[in-house]
């Protein structure tokens, strides 16, 4: 069952004022991947244990593969029977028509990157991008989040190690973070500050000093992308200075595989995969959810209609 129009604006509305009170409080919002109903499933079982409040996010792989709109009612099904705050974040929306779909669809968040599938993208054409979503998100009052610049690397595992020196060129600038937020008057700002998507051999650092003069620079909401293998004080010193989203992926599917892995070796004779996945890898995959949110300080923080 679709939502309806009123029903998405009060979901939305709900979101931002949430967003603002988790930067006045200190918290930050877990954006956690989903990769199909077991993964929602494990962000169910620990948002629903540590009483935290939570978004989900596809981006279009996802997308095309499940619907957008089964996405909307597997969120909405599940969100009632654990009784959980959760919202959708459409992640990395790859075009203005596909945030577009999203916000028609009643995602509450829509973060738009034309870079990722068109890493020459100019600047002019990033912020025209972004104004055309803002501009078209007041349909529903979902949230718009956006940078100026291409993330690295992906959700996945690499084997190299991470070039620091060729990492801080694409730091975020406290100036450049200004200039963006005024000219998109988007809501939220995605910092890059060390964040890197996808797990790598060593653990990733984060500029705190640079997140700082960054929060001082602008007055929206800040997101950090990239969170999977970042040592946990990171994030809880990131909170306390301000930042009020942080999406992970990496972590979730390398416990998500693994698990699997062992389950399938231990039970050789079981053809019910999905037998397997419910009983012992949803498990796992909730615990690195419910970390993240002991990380993240939003545990206790959930307000449930
Ligand atoms: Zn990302």
């Amino acid at each position: 069952m679709s939502l309806s129009l009123p029903e998405i604006r009060k979901n939305c509305f709900k979101a931002r004022q949430r967003m603002l009170q988790a930067r006045k409080e200190h918290w930050a919002f877990g954006a956690f991947n989903l990769d199909d109903e077991a993964t929602l499933r494990a962000v169910c079982i620990a948002a629903a244990k540590l009483k935290a409040p939570v978004l989900v996010e596809v981006s279009q792989g996802e997308v095309d593969t499940i619907g957008l709109y089964n996405v909307r009612d597997m969120v909405d099904n599940l969100k009632s029977e654990y009784g959980v705050e959760m919202y959708i974040n459409l992640d990395h929306s790859p075009s203005v028509d596909a945030a577009k779909r999203g916000i028609e669809a009643g995602f509450e968040f829509i973060h738009i990157d034309i870079s990722q599938s068109n890493h020459e993208a100019s600047d002019e054409d990033i912020i025209q991008a972004t104004k055309d979503v803002v501009q078209y998100a007041k349909l529903t009052g979902a949230l718009v989040e956006s940078e100026p610049h291409y993330f690295q690397g992906g959700s996945n595992y690499f084997n190299t190690k991470i070039d620091y020196e060729e990492i801080e060129k694409t730091f975020s600038t406290p100036e450049g973070a200004s200039q963006f937020v005024d000219a998109t008057k988007i809501d939220t700002f995605a910092a890059a500050i060390g964040n890197l998507h996808g797990k790598y051999p060593v653990p990733k650092k984060l500029d705190l000093e640079l997140l700082i003069k960054i929060r001082h620079a602008i007055d929206c909401n800040i997101s950090l992308h990239g969170g999977s293998d970042t040592p946990g004080h990171y994030f809880r010193e990131a909170v306390k200075i301000g930042v009020t989203k942080i999406n992970i992926n990496s972590d979730m599917r390398f416990a998500y595989r693994k698990s699997l892995e062992k389950v399938l070796k231990e039970n050789p004779n079981e053809y019910s995969v999905a037998k397997l996945i419910s009983k012992d890898v949803v498990n796992e995959v909730a615990k690195v959810v419910e970390s993240k949110i002991m990380d993240f300080n939003s545990a206790g923080k959930a307000v449930v209609d």
